[in-house]
């Protein structure tokens, strides 16, 4: 036997030395990692922006006019750049918390933002525009947007201006393309986003049937932010300088946007104005949270009453004689245990309207029907075989102990067989349970607005990142602990012999349960 080898003193010495030189080795790498040198600027960004940013698909590297150009001013200012892939909501409380030297993501300089964060001189012009469906006609302006349907993504200007629209309903996502695939999808009417976005992904990108009306809504400038008070503020534009000067910016801007670059001011005229950043209010947060608190309830309920219908259903054929069905049922749960529950809400919300479109159809899903279609068929695959484990485990004789009582198999299920397998299954259905309200939070990326999705929110105007999430994480525990306590309670109610006395008495004979 190959094991045998261990007996050896040799041998054994010999692998404790390699394993030693490989974890020191492993060490030094991970604190050299740490110890970043400090030349380097580590650069938050959203790679989900084009043609500001994006990921070039050839090579796997990040592209952009913005990457290009920071790349070009840490060049001027010898500094190495590298960047750091974060959702764009995350972005300033990134900078707030110094988790990164700046971020460069298309952000536009607001006087609220500079409440808290720096802003370099601005290095691009650029603005808000409605996008509609092509056969619309009935959207020209800003006006017209009144009581209709808006997508944005979450944390931006054209965001904050939906929300000044009246009576609109507006949705959030976590990326400018993916607003604009809802669009696409028929379930808004209209998306604001900045125009030369929205622009590339009609020229550029191929996003058929889609265009963009009336005026631009506003005049923006985008900066690169910073933490307060730092010295790369002046590093920065300084070197931004040399490139208007050496026509280095010019250059890459005529690259991207062939067109010679606008006169940019020295200060964006946002800043003018007075900044009114929202502080945190507790109570609205409160209020919001036990908004998106009843949205998680109700998801986590109905997904988990139709997971049990669905689960139950496929364990049953999982275990029927009838090989074609417990293939098929097969398939279906690994498919759905083995892909990332993530995946399968956008390939259901988003792929599959696609596809229908492509072929033809005119076919839209309901945001809460395909949540929750997502939910249960996840979580069914998994009911299905906490199901089907339970009752295979129920000895053979009990099956037995049923016949010899005259019972038929449905009988013997229903008051011989199940009542046990119950009580197995139900420390894993609850741990199902819980993580099913955990899950929910992945809702937040179609544009629900349930628990996860209102702290994002928040934070998203108030900057106050730590208070927002740990309130939002004391909720979900406040709601798993309490699911918790009430399957041990079932748990002890379902116990024959440990359970209260005074419950009325089962219709099992006590023979076979015991
Ligand atoms: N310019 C917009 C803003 O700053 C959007 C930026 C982005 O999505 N990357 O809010």
């Amino acid at each position: 036997m190959v094991f045998r080898i261990f007996r050896f003193r040799w041998f054994k010495r010999a692998l404790a030395l390699v394993l030693g030189v490989l974890l020191g080795v492993g060490a030094a790498q991970l604190v050299s990692l740490a110890q970043e040198a400090p030349t380097v600027w580590e650069v938050g960004t959203e790679p989900a922006f084009p043609p500001f940013e994006m990921r070039d698909d050839a090579t796997g590297d990040l592209t952009g006019f913005d990457i290009e150009l920071m790349r070009a001013i840490g060049k001027a200012a010898g500094r190495e750049v590298k960047f750091i892939s974060l959702p764009f909501d995350g972005l300033v409380p990134a900078l707030q918390s110094r988790t990164i030297d700046a971020a460069i993501s298309g952000m536009t300089i607001t006087a609220e933002r500079a409440q808290t964060v720096d802003f370099s001189r601005p290095y691009f012009e650029a603005g808000l525009a409605i996008a509609v469906r092509e056969s619309n006609t009935d959207i020209n302006s800003l006006e017209d947007l009144a009581g209709q349907r808006i997508a944005v993504q979450i944390g931006t200007t054209g965001a904050e201006q939906a929300a000044q629209v009246e009576g609109a309903t507006v949705s959030t996502f976590d990326s400018a393309p993916l607003a604009l695939q809802e669009l696409l999808n028929g379930r808004v009417d209209a998306v604001i986003n900045d125009l030369p976005v929205t622009l590339f992904a009609i020229n550029e990108a191929n996003l058929q049937g889609v265009k963009v009306v009336g005026e631009l809504v506003t005049e923006e400038y985008y900066g690169i932010a910073l933490p307060q008070d730092t010295e790369a503020l002046a590093e920065i534009n300084a070197a931004f300088d040399t490139l208007l000067q050496d026509g280095t910016y010019a250059e890459i801007y005529q690259r991207w946007f062939s067109a010679d670059p606008p006169e940019l001011p020295v200060v964006a005229p946002a800043l003018a104005e007075a900044g009114t950043a929202t502080g945190l209010v507790w109570g609205r947060l409160f209020q919001n949270l036990m908004r998106g608190a009843w949205i998680t309830i109700l998801l986590t309920a109905f997904s988990f009453f139709f997971g049990l219908i669905g689960g139950s259903l496929v364990a049953f054929a999982m275990i029927s004689p009838i090989k074609p069905l417990h293939w098929l049922c097969r398939i279906y749960v690994d498919f759905f245990r083995g892909t990332p529950m993530l995946v399968q809400l956008f390939m259901i919300y988003f792929g599959l309207p696609a596809l229908f479109q492509s072929l033809g159809f005119d076919f839209s899903f309901n945001r809460i029907f395909a949540a929750i279609l997502a939910l249960s068929l996840n979580v069914a695959a998994y009911l299905a075989e906490i199901l089907r484990g339970g009752i295979q485990s129920i000895d053979r004789g009990q099956w037995e102990a049923g016949e010899s009582l005259a019972m038929n198999p449905v009988e013997t299920m229903r008051y011989v067989v199940f009542p046990q397998a119950f009580r197995r299954i139900l420390p894993p259905l609850g741990n199902e349970f819980i993580t099913l309200i955990k899950d929910t939070s992945l809702a937040a990326v179609i544009g629900f607005e349930e628990l996860f999705r209102q702290g994002q929110l928040t934070v998203a105007t108030t900057y106050r990142a730590f208070e927002v999430y740990l309130a939002v994480a004391i909720v979900y525990l406040v709601m798993t602990s309490l699911a918790s306590f009430v399957f041990k309670r079932l748990e002890v109610y379902m116990d024959p012999i440990n359970r209260p006395k005074k419950v009325k008495k089962d219709p099992i004979p006590s023979a076979v349960v015991v």
